[in-house]
């Protein structure tokens, strides 16, 4: 098979030598690694489509890949096969002020293109933590979100236009640069959080907003995390919508301050970010009424940033929560559980009862405003026992989120590691549904198997 795939990108362009086998058989996804039979990385659609052809040809897996930042196990090639790597295929083809559109091909950074844009006033609002290395095709196949979410939505509400290579090799576009379009099913829609089960998408037409003229931060903290999240209930009920909404329990306060050294106050309960974008007039309106909405909450300090190196300093403390908590083991297990804004304190409280069941250190942080949240674990991976609690500790941390009406995942994906969670949450009519769609699109099965629609 290799010679067939090098005839069709180059031989330069295919790999299965041991550093390219190791390299690719794993992603930013702890515990879990599967070995590819070869590394093949196209430079445009029609090699997609033949490298597709061929493997459809001999029921081989394709496991689609941008820039393995995922944290489902999305691209572990568990059953082997092709790993498509699709990061040449990287060219930013147009922006049009006049469309309010960017297309590109899947392989651009997500901070390739928010850059580019906000050279000419425009915003990509979608900002995932790992923008500076994520690639957009990553970012629409995980429907990712970040921290404007709240406001701006996520990757889906900015696809307008997609091309993408079905299993069998046939090329199809869905939508355009039009704002309106309702000429057959919303495919384009379908292929959001399509984990590469469905098609590799090959070409992406991407809204743009006008950029806001200028944005505020502040921050608050409380002694407990149930007077935060009243805080957030009381800011949405009040007509506001803010750009930015987060928060850290005080595990995270703890860690990020060891790390960044940045004055947080370790012996508060919480931490809640809160920031607003538009007008210079609306934005002093908006902060002065979330710094009285905190405070009516009991927060013991409310702080509005006063230049935009203390605003960067403040959204560093939430930024460094992930990267602070996975020094404290080697081992960083970090979900993304998600429930009702308003069932957030009661969330976080089993979130720790849990974690004190188990013996686990879970410090959690999120995205307040859309109560996305992320329970992070740390441990060493040596220890056999402590793994298996953490499993143990997750599984129930989704089940209860579950019961609260929530989600086994806001925007993470279920790749491998939540499969086996998800006909809990959909039920067993919805996941045949699901199978049956991926049979349409991928007749043998070939594409990412084993995980959704699988
Ligand atoms: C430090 C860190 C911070 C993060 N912060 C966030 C965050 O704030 N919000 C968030 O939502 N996520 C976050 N993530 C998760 C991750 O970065 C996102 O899921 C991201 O969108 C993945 O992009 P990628 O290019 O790395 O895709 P990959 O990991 O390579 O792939 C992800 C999935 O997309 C599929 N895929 C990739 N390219 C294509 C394509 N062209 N066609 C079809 N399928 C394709 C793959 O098969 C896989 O299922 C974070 C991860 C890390 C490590």
């Amino acid at each position: 098979m290799e010679a067939e795939l090098a005839a069709i990108v180059g031989a330069d362009h295919v790999r299965a030598d041991e550093g390219a086998l190791l390299t690719f058989s794993t992603d930013a996804t702890p515990l879990e690694r599967g070995r590819p039979d070869v590394v093949v990385f196209p430079a445009n659609t029609e090699e997609v489509a033949a490298v597709l052809r061929v493997a459809n040809e001999r029921r081989v897996p394709v496991v689609p890949r941008g820039s393995g930042t995922n944290l489902s196990a999305g691209t572990v090639p568990h059953r082997g096969g092709i790993v498509l790597v699709l990061t040449r295929m990287n060219a930013l083809k147009e922006i049009s002020e006049g469309d309010l559109v960017a297309v590109c091909e899947p392989g651009v950074r997500t901070i390739e293109l928010a850059s580019a844009v906000a050279a000419r006033g425009l915003l990509f609002p979608p900002d995932p933590g790992s923008q500076t290395t994520a690639t957009l095709g990553g970012n629409v196949a995980e429907c990712s979100g970040g921290l404007r979410a709240l406001k701006y939505g996520v990757t889906r509400d900015y696809v307008l236009g997609v091309e993408a290579v079905l299993g069998s090799g046939e090329v199809i576009r869905s939508g355009g640069r039009l704002v309106k379009d309702v000429a057959g099913y919303d495919l384009r829609r379908l292929l959001c959080g399509s984990e590469g089960t469905l098609a590799v998408m090959t070409e992406l037409t991407l809204r743009l907003m006008p950029a806001p003229e200028a944005s505020g931060t502040g921050m608050a903290y409380f002694r407990e995390l149930g007077d935060a999240a009243r805080a957030v209930s009381r800011v949405l009920a009040s007509g506001i919508l803010p750009v930015t909404l987060e928060f850290l329990d005080q595990v995270c306060i703890g860690s990020v301050e060891d790390f960044a050294h940045i004055g947080l106050d370790t012996s508060a309960g919480a931490l809640l970010i809160f920031g607003q974008d538009g007008d210079p007039a609306s934005i002093e309106r908006d902060m002065a009424r979330m710094a009285e909405a905190c405070e009516a909450e009991g927060a013991t300090e409310v702080r509005l940033a006063s230049s935009p190196a203390e605003a960067a300093e403040v959204l560093e403390a939430r930024r460094a929560a992930l990267p602070s908590l996975s020094r404290l083991e080697p081992l960083t297990i970090l979900e993304d559980a998600t429930v009702p804004r308003s069932r957030i304190a009661e969330m976080v409280a089993h979130i720790q009862e849990i974690a004190g069941r188990y013996d686990l250190k879970i410090g959690t942080f999120g995205h307040a405003g859309d109560g996305n949240l992320h329970p992070t674990a740390v441990l060493d991976p040596a220890d056999e026992d402590a793994v298996r609690r953490a499993h143990a500790a997750f599984g129930e941390i989704f089940a209860r989120a579950l019961e609260l009406d929530g989600s086994i995942t806001g925007e993470h994906g279920v790749g491998l590691v939540k499969l086996r969670y998800l006909e809990q949450q959909l039920g067993a009519d919805h996941v045949a549904l699901l199978r049956r769609i991926k049979a349409a699109f991928d007749p043998n099965g070939i594409l990412n198997p084993g995980k959704l629609g699988s």
